[in-house]
């Protein structure tokens, strides 16, 4: 069996995962760090991300904002953290030379998301993400961890699905979230709460597993564009939704309701029978002016012509889909939880949003906490001696993929944003009737909680 050993094992390199990565090489550069990852990171599709800059914006308005959609189920501490985090991580992007978009007059280029009283989404073209991940590019090793190792109650390593034994003083874990447990989600890949098993394994609380988010407009069709989500961001700027008989669901001069309840409303349209011939209700994009359109989403524009060269013909059929998870690991400001030598940040944490989120604060997130998590990851390893992890036989018993096509199956047809009762008590009696493998016990947790967060 291999056996590695270093201050800070990073799980995960997303964009939580590289800002930890980062800080800790910038401020604790004596101390040795190993990323692993499994693969297949959302982070790649963050368009951008919210600040408060717009004229008249704020970091209080912005938390005031990030409190009542969080419904009462935001951590006011962690939301502060994150709204007063953003300019400071907006001006290091700026400094390592990622160009935000500008308008004519040398503002920034804010987009308006939907559930934000001001426009907030500040963007590098639609690749943020991707630019960021390039700047934060970091050595890793492609490794699933399925275990955490503890003595005497404090984090000394892990264990990944080949065998590999590491040591470790302190433990960051930023794997993302479960929207991949779903069927229809937007992204799937490797998105299955590996570290909200690993977290609470070791003892570490979870929070809020209930509140997820459904992207409203995912489309269904085109075929070939299934699981593709459409942004809404374009709802204000002349796309609109329709049901069958070609009604609105939008009505005139109100403003867009916010991403939960606009999915809500797609939901209960497709329920009352006004789905069009694919499931879907029809978002139609005919009242956009394409050379803005083309303007602002310059990557979407190349997208949307590949499907409809036509663009005043574009029409896609969308329904909502699970795209990001809000609950997860419980953590405070510093990223520390429950379980000393333990730390976690990113979409794998839960209470910072509470029940819904505004478009572009995930984004945000992996900025602001991931950068904490590794500075408190170097404070707490500057000041705690090696434990050697006991001597364990390996562990892991690995959800097989097809009791993930069960759990897909299941939560599609349980778990969706209207979080109906009988729908949600039915899916945890299909789950418990699964063996009980760790990705199963996870989703019947979620449930649970949606259940008592309705
Ligand atoms: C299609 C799409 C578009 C989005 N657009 C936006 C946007 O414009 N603005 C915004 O604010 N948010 C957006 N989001 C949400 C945002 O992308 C995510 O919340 C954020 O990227 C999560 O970052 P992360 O670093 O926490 O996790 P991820 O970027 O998902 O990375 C997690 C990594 O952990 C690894 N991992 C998981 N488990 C293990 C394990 N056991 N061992 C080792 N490695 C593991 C995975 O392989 C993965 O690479 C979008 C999400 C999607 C799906």
């Amino acid at each position: 069996m291999k056996t590695l050993e270093t201050d800070v094992l990073i799980v995960g390199a997303g964009l939580a995962g590289r800002n930890a990565a980062a800080e800790l090489r910038e401020t604790a550069p004596e101390l040795r760090v190993l990323i692993t990852d499994s693969g297949g990171a959302a982070s790649t599709e963050i368009m951008g991300f919210s600040a408060p800059v717009h004229p008249g914006d704020s970091p209080e308005l912005f938390l005031r904002d990030i409190l009542v959609s969080g419904g009462g189920l935001a951590d006011p501490e962690l939301a502060r953290t994150l709204a007063e985090g953003a300019i400071p991580e907006l001006r290091r992007l700026e400094r390592c030379g990622i160009r935000f978009d500008r308008t004519a007059d040398g503002r920034y280029d804010t987009v308006n998301a939907v559930g934000s009283s001001l426009p907030r989404v500040v963007h590098s073209g639609t690749t943020t993400g991707k630019q960021a991940m390039r700047l934060l590019k970091t050595d890793m090793r492609n490794l699933r961890i399925v275990h955490l190792m503890k003595k005497d109650g404090i984090i000394t390593g892990a264990f990944a699905d080949d065998g590999t034994r590491i040591s470790a003083k302190a433990v960051i874990l930023a794997g993302g979230g479960f929207a991949g447990l779903w069927k229809f989600s937007t992204w799937s890949r490797n998105r299955r709460g590996d570290c909200l098993i690993l977290a609470s394994d070791a003892g570490a609380e979870l929070t809020g597993l209930g509140c997820v988010q459904f992207e409203p407009t995912v489309a269904v069709f085109p075929e070939h564009c299934s699981g593709f989500p459409v942004i809404t961001t374009i709802l204000h700027e002349g796309a609109t939704l329709r049901n069958r008989q070609g009604q609105s669901l939008l009505p005139r001069e109100a403003p867009i309701p916010r991403k939960s309840e606009l999915a809500k409303r797609i939901l209960r349209e497709i329920n009352a029978g006004n789905a069009l011939p694919h499931g879907g209700i029809l978002y139609d994009l005919s009242g956009l002016n394409e050379e803005i359109f083309a303007g602002k989403y310059p990557e979407y524009h190349i997208k949307f012509k590949q499907i409809e060269p036509d663009f005043k013909r574009l029409a896609f059929e969308v329904k909502p889909g699970a795209h990001t998870t809000l609950g997860g690991i419980r953590i405070n400001s510093r990223c520390e939880t429950s379980v000393p030598g333990l730390f976690a940040a990113g979409e794998a944490v839960g209470g910072i949003h509470g029940r819904d989120r505004i478009g572009g604060n995930a984004g945000l997130e992996v900025f602001v906490f991931g950068r904490i998590a590794g500075k408190s990851a170097a404070d707490y390893v500057r000041k705690t001696k090696r434990i050697r992890p006991p001597k364990l036989d390996f562990p892991f018993r690995p959800t097989p993929e097809n009791i993930f096509r069960e759990i897909a199956v299941i939560l599609d047809s349980s778990f969706d944003p209207l979080k109906d009762p009988g729908k949600l008590e039915k899916g945890i009696d299909l789950l418990k009737q699964l063996p009980p493998f760790p990705h199963v016990r996870l989703a019947i947790a979620a449930l649970d909680d949606a259940l008592s967060h309705p």
